[in-house]
């Protein structure tokens, strides 16, 4: 399996870069969890966006779904996606149509999003959208997924990818929770968040600080750990050497670009 990190700034992008989309490969199979402002035109570099077989978003926040809407546009709108004569061997008004697993109640948000100025439909129509059961497993080609709800401001949910033995978690944006320990126990590769220089002062807590993010991935066993959904206004070394004195090991933060292989 390979993870390629697409994006990994919090709400608001780094420079030049891109909100949550990481790309997860295994022979021909190619999955892309989130897809977050600025992720759609990162996915290009890497893959044809038609061949992507699923997208799976972790919650309904902007910067984990937004560039649904130019990804919809593409495969809605591209040349090349335009409906073709029915006898044609495809026979098909869409020659490629991704999966789309989003959590529960997503439909309605995507029609009030892109409602907002437009078809409502263009999400539904562009993926094949079915709102994923939390509790349930779920097979994509030879990838097995899990989810795992976190505590977050809206319903939230860490994703398991496993296939030939190797686990690769993603832990979504949460904060702290045994929850997501219990979830990542032992597994290969973690890319947790790290988005806060320092707990939230006040109201409820919502993310984790780069020290948080090591204490998860020590107390999970986490084989790997890669810290992701960090602005590149807080300092890397900083952030790395945080997490890496409660972790106890070597510490990456994410890199767009950046390839892991499980
Ligand atoms: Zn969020
Ligand atoms: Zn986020």
């Amino acid at each position: 399996m390979k993870v390629t990190v697409l994006g990994k700034s919090p709400s608001w992008q780094d420079a030049g870069g891109a909100c949550s989309g990481y790309l997860v490969q295994h022979e021909g199979t190619t999955v892309l969890l989130d897809c977050g402002n600025g992720v759609f035109g990162k996915l290009r570099r890497f893959v044809d966006y038609t061949d992507v077989d699923a997208v799976v978003v972790s919650h309904l926040h902007a910067d984990h779904f937004l560039d649904l809407v130019p990804y919809s546009y593409a495969l809605t709108y591209a040349p090349r996606q335009q409906p073709v004569p029915v006898h044609t061997w495809r026979g098909t008004d869409h020659p490629a149509r991704p999966a789309l697993h989003a959590p529960p109640g997503a439909a309605a948000v995507f029609r009030r999003v892109v409602g907002a100025w437009g078809n409502d439909d263009l999400i539904a129509n562009a993926f094949a959208l079915c709102e994923y059961d939390p509790a349930a497993p779920l097979e994509i080609g030879p990838l097995a997924l899990r989810f795992c709800r976190v505590p977050h401001f809206v319903p939230t949910f860490a994703i398991e990818v496993a296939v030939a033995g190797r686990r690769f978690t993603y832990g979504a944006d949460c904060s702290p929770t045994e929850a997501l320990v219990d979830f990542a126990r032992d597994t290969d590769l973690l890319v947790i968040e790290a988005t806060l220089p320092r707990p939230e002062r006040t109201g409820v807590r919502g993310h984790l600080t780069p020290g948080e993010a090591g204490e998860h991935g020590r107390a999970a066993g986490a084989q790997r750990l890669v810290l992701t959904h960090i602005s590149d206004e807080l300092g890397e070394r900083w952030a790395r050497d945080e997490a890496e004195r409660s972790f106890g090991a070597t510490v990456e933060v994410a890199r767009e670009g950046a390839v892991y292989e499980l």
